[in-house]
């Protein structure tokens, strides 16, 4: 069995969503097709929920009857059969009219939660009806029937396999199984989502838990590329990475794969492949355990970085000290991408700044606390790549006019990370490209 995962773009226009319908009946294999909501429609969401929330209505009523128009249009010219458009309407009607009545209801975040849902819900639904009228024999499975979130908010494996497995069970002669990427129930029974770009974590969580073949990830573009291009024009894909190599790169802002959509896939062994709707015949990029080569594979980077150091007069790093440190940043789960340490001071770096304010309240305690906030990681990624010869030389010269704020090197044996102003990351990631790959 395999899953295979259709991201927004792949399904984002009636004749992308047409194509996905040939590739998931290209081989008899058994599937389950995993989607995500139509390009767009998740911002537009966000969009709303955030006019709902501080109190725009009309403009959300606005916003609201946008989305529907999109959607009134995408499914005349998905469907032909009259009764199928008639069902599809009525699918519209039931998700706005949802979107539209809680415009009276006050604002929480689990309507917040709900609001997002309604993308993939409506994607999968009429992907579906497609299916029906091509007489292509598939059954919807929800995704909120199975996919549950712990009390921290992680992804239950072990439920999710029961449940999915007692699913299967009962539907033993359906060939493709269709659900929704990116939504799941959470520990308290609600709605709730993987995060933006989750559908890939859905993807690879349902993989686990069946213990698929592959978890082919179907996208707008032919596998993971040795640099960002949607900064740096020439690009080129990779053929085979390594799980850990993949995690890094997922990490540390490849946007191609969500940052923890890697872990399941791994733990579980199942291959993963980077595949493109728009070129289905290209090669695009194998994950498994092995690497295929060592040295740099490719850079990516990660914005929205705020450094935090803490400077002491005292003797810093008396034992002991870190861990002091480090409760602070457990008590407010903040967890941290980068460390770097001297004599008198500990720099570390976080992705999430919510509880800034109370973070450097506490930490003023073990000494003065600076904060640089506007940072990006660049990481530059590949197997054993500490152990490339050369590299570091190579990478100093490339990036020699990039004024660097920290350096983590030999924590991982396939990552080397930089700390820049992220006024400076496209160039930065340009330097790379030609240092490090001889791309221009
Ligand atoms: P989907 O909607 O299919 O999930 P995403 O937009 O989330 O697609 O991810 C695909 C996009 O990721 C590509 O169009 C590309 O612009 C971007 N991207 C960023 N870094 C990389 C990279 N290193 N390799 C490939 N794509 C990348
Ligand atoms: N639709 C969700 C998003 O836009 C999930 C996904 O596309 O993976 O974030
Ligand atoms: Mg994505």
């Amino acid at each position: 069995m395999k899953v295979m995962k259709f991201g927004g773009t792949s399904v984002g226009k009636p004749h992308r969503m047409k194509e996905v319908a040939k590739l998931v009946t290209a081989d008899d294999e058994k599937k389950i097709v995993v989607l995500s909501a139509l390009s767009g429609t998740t911002n537009a969401l966000v969009e709303i929920s955030g006019m709902i929330a501080s109190g725009e209505r009309s403009t959300a009523k606005q916003r609201i009857n946008e989305l529907e128009l999109i959607y009134q249009n995408f499914i005349e010219e998905l469907l032909t059969n009259e009764s199928l458009k008639i069902a599809a309407k009525k699918i519209l009607a039931e998700h706005f009219e949802f979107l539209t009545i809680i415009l009276k209801i006050s604002f929480s975040e689990a309507l917040n939660k709900d609001i997002l849902a309604q993308g993939e819900l409506l994607s999968t639904k009429l992907f579906c009806l497609y299916l029906e009228e091509q007489e292509i024999p598939h059954k919807l499975l929800p995704a909120l029937d199975f996919m549950t979130l712990d009390i921290q908010d992680e992804p239950q494996i072990g439920t999710i396999k029961v449940k999915l497995s007692q699913l299967l069970q009962k539907n033993k002669d359906i060939g493709i199984f269709v659900t929704q990427g990116y939504i799941t129930k959470n520990a308290k029974g609600e709605v709730d989502n993987l995060k933006r770009g989750g559908s890939d974590f859905s993807a690879s969580l349902i993989a686990a838990a069946i213990n698929a073949d592959v978890c082919e990830i179907w996208t707008d573009i032919d596998g993971m590329h040795n640099n960002d291009p949607r900064i740096v024009k020439i690009t080129r894909p990779i053929e085979q990475l390594s799980f850990e190599e993949a995690a890094e790169l997922a990490y540390f802002g490849a946007k191609i794969l969500h940052p923890a959509s890697i872990w399941p896939a791994q733990f579980y062994n199942v291959p993963v492949k980077l595949l493109n709707t728009m070129d289905p015949s290209a090669k695009g990029t194998l994950i498994t355990e092995h690497a295929g080569s060592t040295g740099v594979k490719a850079v990516a980077a990660k914005d929205n970085i705020t450094a935090i150091k803490i400077k002491s007069s005292r003797m810093l790093l008396a034992y002991g000290f870190l861990r002091k440190v480090f409760e602070v940043f457990e008590k407010y789960k903040t967890s941290i991408d980068m460390i770097t340490t001297s004599e008198v001071a500990v720099s570390v770096t976080i992705d999430n700044d919510i509880y800034l304010k109370d973070l450097i309240r506490e930490l003023e305690a073990y000494g003065t606390v600076e904060i640089d906030t506007n940072q990006s990681i660049v990481s530059i990624v590949g197997n054993e790549i500490t152990d490339t010869k050369e590299i570091m030389r190579k990478l100093f010269d490339a990036i020699h006019d990039i004024p660097v704020r920290m350096v983590s090197y030999g924590g991982s044996r396939h990552n080397i990370s930089l700390l820049i102003p992220r006024s400076y990351k496209d160039q930065t990631l340009h330097a790379l490209n030609k240092g490090l790959f001889g791309l221009d």
